[in-house]
């Protein structure tokens, strides 16, 4: 399955129904500063984002003026590493892509 050609009309890898979805790490919640609290939280010593309504709770979805999906991190300068790394076109991008295809519910950690 091939990658759509911006990621703000896909979106798919801030989708899970997973709690430990997004791994926040000590860097991560430094880079996150004074937005850490609210997006950010400690499930056992580990911490990840927020996740709300089956996405993380950073992004956030608006309509394009012809109707369609726009997919916008909220915090996109502050993003975790993970996120950086999981560049559009990337073995994890088709990885996230291949799953959710097969896998609606999604609820897999990314594989990374
Ligand atoms: S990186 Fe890949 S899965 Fe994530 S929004 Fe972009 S195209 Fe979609
Ligand atoms: S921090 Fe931004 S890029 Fe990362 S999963 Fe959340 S909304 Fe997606």
């Amino acid at each position: 399955m091939n990658p759509p050609t911006d990621c703000r009309r896909c979106g798919v890898c801030c989708f899970s129904a997973a709690e430990q979805f997004v791994r926040v790490t000590g860097d991560d919640w430094a880079r996150l500063g004074t937005e850490a609290d609210r997006a950010a939280h400690f499930i056992g010593h580990r911490a990840f984002m927020r996740m709300r309504d089956g996405h993380c709770a950073a992004l956030e979805v608006h309509r394009t003026p012809g109707g369609a999906p726009d997919f916008f991190c909220t915090l996109y300068e502050r993003r975790p590493q993970i996120c950086r790394d999981l560049a559009r076109g990337s073995p994890e991008c088709h990885g996230e892509l291949a799953r959710k295809h097969a896998d609606a519910g999604g609820a897999a950690p990314r594989g990374r």
